[in-house]
């Protein structure tokens, strides 16, 4: 693929009609909400990798936001995402507006029950409704093969596999690693936010999340203790203000009183007026 032949459309018909071109083909496809980075481009180029044609979407999706969240200033830079995308060897970006996406009179939405209740869900109440109502959108008008997802956003991807499976969506999710700065900062669109003493602050989440994977391997499997040992560390951090701190189980979300095989560590952290959030999953080691 040449660069510079990628499509960049805002138009359905353009979109629907691109893909119905070779029906049969695979395709791979990344939504996101734009300013991109490294983990974003990790996708793309999974997605690249595994299939015939890709496609990314750029799309801030306002339902996503509650009305004290940082919708307005969220930031965004299509011309250099395009450039990036280009350099991916992407064939379509689908950049659609809001008057597109929710036209007047739209009132349809999805909700996922239970994956949604605590953490992210817990914190931002209309948060997922609004991811699984644009993603849901994205792929009836894409029609992927295969949809990629970040762990940074571990509840997200469990959120939209629960969707995918309930509402039989023909597309494989598939869930990719956590791309992080040098010095274990989780990559974020939101980063941007921070001041040079926050963003040195904001190395406190994968920092807690280490220590509490030091503290499984161990052997510490209660939950209780996990959490207060993690929270202690996100309090020492004067700039930061603690959010949540969990010790769940991977695949039901439940907070665990006692670590068995399996658990994932989870955290969000307001540094200043940035609220960032980390992950990470452990698993008893083979003897
Ligand atoms: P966003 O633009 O923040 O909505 O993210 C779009 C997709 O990129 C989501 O599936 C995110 O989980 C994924 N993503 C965001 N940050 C990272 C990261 N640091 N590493 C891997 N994937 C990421």
């Amino acid at each position: 693929m040449k660069a510079g032949d990628m499509i960049v459309t805002s138009s359905i018909p353009e979109l629907r009609q691109w893909r119905w071109q070779q029906p049969a083909a695979s395709y791979g496809f990344v939504p996101t909400m734009g300013y991109l980075h490294e983990g974003h481009l990790s996708l793309a180029r999974r997605a690249r990798a595994e299939n015939e044609f890709v496609v990314v979407s750029i799309y801030v999706n306002p339902t996503q936001f509650a009305p004290t969240e940082d919708l307005s200033s969220y930031p965004r830079d299509l011309e250099r995402d395009l450039a990036l995308l280009r350099g991916e060897g992407v064939d379509l970006v689908f950049a659609p507006d809001d008057a597109l996406m929710y036209p007047p009179g739209f009132q349809t939405y999805v909700t996922v029950e239970q994956a949604t209740q605590g953490l992210e869900g817990a914190s931002r109440p209309m948060h997922f409704r609004g991811v699984t109502t644009v993603v849901a959108k994205l792929f009836n008008l894409v029609q992927p093969t295969r949809a990629y997802f970040g762990q940074k956003d571990y509840q997200q991807s469990v959120v939209v596999r629960q969707m995918v499976a309930d509402l039989n969506f023909n597309l494989e999710v598939v869930v990719c690693p956590t791309v992080r700065e040098a010095d274990g900062l989780a990559m974020s669109s939101r980063n941007k936010y921070l001041t040079p003493p926050q963003r040195q602050a904001a190395t406190v989440l994968s920092r807690t999340l280490r220590h509490g994977l030091v503290l499984l391997d161990e052997g510490e499997r209660n939950g209780r203790t996990l959490r207060a040992a993690m929270q202690g560390m996100i309090e020492a951090e004067p700039l930061a203000r603690l959010d949540y701190i969990s010790v769940a189980h991977p695949i039901t979300l439940q907070e665990l009183e006692q670590v068995g095989d399996q658990a994932v560590l989870s955290t969000a952290v307001f540094i200043g007026k940035t609220r960032l959030i980390d992950n990470m999953l452990w698993q008893v080691r083979e003897a």
